[in-house]
């Protein structure tokens, strides 16, 4: 996936609503581990599996599970070396659930003053409720609370 694709999933809607989505929250998680690691390293041969088990820390047999069932669903596909590429609908997943997760520590930490740690792992358990509606409702809210969003 090129930057430029990467730019486009950013705020592109998941065309499934969430209540019929067909991702579990542990899909969601993957997808979510591999854009970051793939918006950090911009490295066009994708991520590699060692790298998504330190991100989540699990064990490289976890994610190359996850990975079987999710090049299936084809959210994302591997090269031979094993390197791991989000498809353009993993990517609007990533995109989506990976700025829930911003959104939502944002609200804990600086309207409701939960502690960072907290405030991080609740994101990403919550990050899996939202519909886009929801998010860009959410993220107006907080843009007039003068909190905007960061990149990481
Ligand atoms: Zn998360």
């Amino acid at each position: 996936m090129s930057d430029a694709e990467a730019e486009r999933a950013v705020m592109k809607e998941p065309t499934t609503p969430v209540e019929q989505r067909k991702l579990s929250m542990s899909s969601e998680d993957y997808l979510e581990a591999i854009y970051r690691i793939m918006s950090k390293s911009k490295d066009p041969e994708g991520v590699r599996s060692v790298d998504v088990a330190d991100q989540m820390g699990v064990s490289k047999a976890s994610v190359n599970k996850a990975v079987s069932s999710l090049k299936e669903g084809g959210y994302v596909s591997q090269s031979h070396y094993g390197r791991i590429r989000l498809t353009e609908t993993g990517a609007i997943y990533g995109a989506h659930t990976w700025r829930c997760h911003r959104m939502l520590r944002l609200f804990l930490e600086r309207e409701l003053g939960v502690d960072p740690e907290t405030a991080d792992a609740e994101a990403c358990l919550m990050e899996h409720a939202l519909s886009h509606d929801t998010q860009v409702r959410w993220l107006r809210h907080l843009e007039k609370q003068g909190l905007t969003l960061e990149d990481e």
